[in-house]
């Protein structure tokens, strides 16, 4: 299995398990809840279903944001920009949210709460794959650095260009061509960033 499927597959099983936490947390929160509000004023049951389904979906959506940093933060060419649209994206998803809970509660009370609960954090993932997928600009940059890249020696980083012989003048270590070619540095680039 290469990079590159691992953290494609790693990146479907994220919203199933994303969905068992939310599970997990609403069936949690009830006994939470309950607790912290005997000494509160006055909440009606509506307020408390409320209170639950906002909580499971903060604790799913702040798991769902760690999972997906840890799997792109390195293919992501941060940047001021980048940065900004993420946390600007936190803020509309949430907003988002709370539309799609108000205009659904109309027709069917705490069922909205629960579909926009579950709305931002899902409407997050989406933006973060236009604010992190690379530019046209970034990616003509990219192509055409790694197709400037020489030979290098895989054991000691040194630059064999025009040398006529796979032996390494700095280290000594030889190799065969098909050896040389294949622990390329930049061929391990070009596998995980297609
Ligand atoms: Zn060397």
């Amino acid at each position: 299995m290469s990079q590159l499927i691992a953290r494609i597959l790693l990146a479907i099983f994220v919203i199933p398990i994303a969905s068992l936490i939310y599970m997990v947390a609403f069936i949690q929160s009830e006994r939470w809840l309950y607790r912290w509000i005997n000494y509160q004023t006055y909440a009606t049951y509506r307020d408390i279903a409320r209170m639950r389904f906002g909580f499971s979906g903060l604790i799913a959506w702040a798991f769902l944001a760690i999972w997906w940093f840890l799997l792109w933060r390195k293919s992501v060419r941060w940047n001021g920009t980048r940065i900004g649209l993420t946390a600007g994206a936190v803020v509309l998803a949430a907003i988002a949210g709370i539309i799609v809970a108000a205009i659904l509660n109309q027709s069917e009370r705490g069922f909205g709460d629960f579909i926009g609960s579950a709305t931002a954090p899902l409407l997050w993932i989406v933006a973060t794959i236009f604010v992190w997928r690379e530019t046209a600009a970034e990616r003509a940059a990219r192509v055409n650095n790694s197709g400037q890249d020489a030979i290098v020696c895989p054991t000691c980083g040194y630059n064999l260009t025009g040398l006529t012989e796979p032996r390494c003048p700095e280290c000594g270590t030889q190799f065969t061509l098909d050896q040389l070619l294949a622990s390329q540095p930049s061929r391990t680039r070009a596998d995980l960033e297609t």
